[in-house]
């Protein structure tokens, strides 16, 4: 349903809680947040509101990247542990997803097979273990081989704790933002969560995928063939 994420020199839990806030007009019935730190990924979720969220998320959420979800429910009830971020069995991986994935079932049969243990009833968390299974080199690699395998629609942001310094976020059929701050990056699927920040802002096109880091981002179009670059630029909203 609604996504955030910031890079930049603040704590990244308060920044990612006030966007889930401002996103609350929009519906939900679960969130969380991933902030990945000096020992990793860390992840707070739970059925309920974003206030409730924000009462239990701990003080040692130290870290100035990290992703967060609010999460309208289409695969498996609504619960803690259904709640995004998903994160893959090392939890080195964590992924917040808008949409539906049509052939979830499919990969989750794949994946439990392959010895994966799946912890929730979610189409999302394949997501987090194809990524985390993929051998590609760089983070956009393993999203973009990930993304190949999924049939249906999506709005992503990912952490990976071997590439801290990024957030790589993708599109089709469901909106991502970047937004450029001053000294810092957010991501959000709606512009409500954002112009609090910035209105210097880039809208991805479906198919496209970006590489956000505290400075910039980079874009790129997911082909068949792999990536290629799409020079987007972000534009003043006023
Ligand atoms: N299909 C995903 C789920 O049920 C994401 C739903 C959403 O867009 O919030 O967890």
């Amino acid at each position: 349903c609604g996504i955030v994420g910031y890079l930049g020199s603040h704590q990244a839990a308060p920044l990612l809680l006030e966007g889930l806030g401002r996103l609350e007009h929009r519906g939900y019935d679960s969130a969380g947040v991933a902030v990945l730190g000096a020992s990793g990924i860390k992840v707070a979720k739970r059925a309920g509101r974003v206030r409730d969220l924000s009462d239990e998320l701990p003080k040692r959420f130290a870290g100035k990247v990290g992703i967060g979800h609010t999460r309208w429910a289409t695969h498996g009830p609504a619960n803690d542990t259904n709640a995004h971020p998903h994160v893959d069995s090392k939890q080195r991986v964590a992924v917040v997803h808008n949409g539906i994935i049509d052939n979830a079932a499919a990969l989750r049969d794949e994946l439990g097979e392959a010895g994966v243990d799946l912890v929730s009833d979610t189409d999302t968390e394949v997501l987090a273990h194809l990524i985390g299974r993929s051998e590609a080199d760089t983070l956009e690699a393993k999203v973009a081989e990930a993304l190949g395998r999924i049939e249906g629609t999506y709005g992503v942001a990912v952490l990976h704790v071997d590439f801290p310094d990024r957030i790589v976020v993708a599109r089709n059929g469901s909106p991502l933002i970047i937004g450029v701050g001053d000294k810092e990056m957010h991501v959000a699927s709606d512009l409500a969560a954002l112009v609090r920040y910035t209105t210097t802002v880039a809208h991805l096109d479906d198919g496209e995928m970006a590489t956000v880091t505290a400075t910039g981002f980079t874009t790129y179009r997911l082909e068949a063939t792999g990536l290629s670059a799409t020079n987007r630029r972000a534009a003043r909203v006023d």
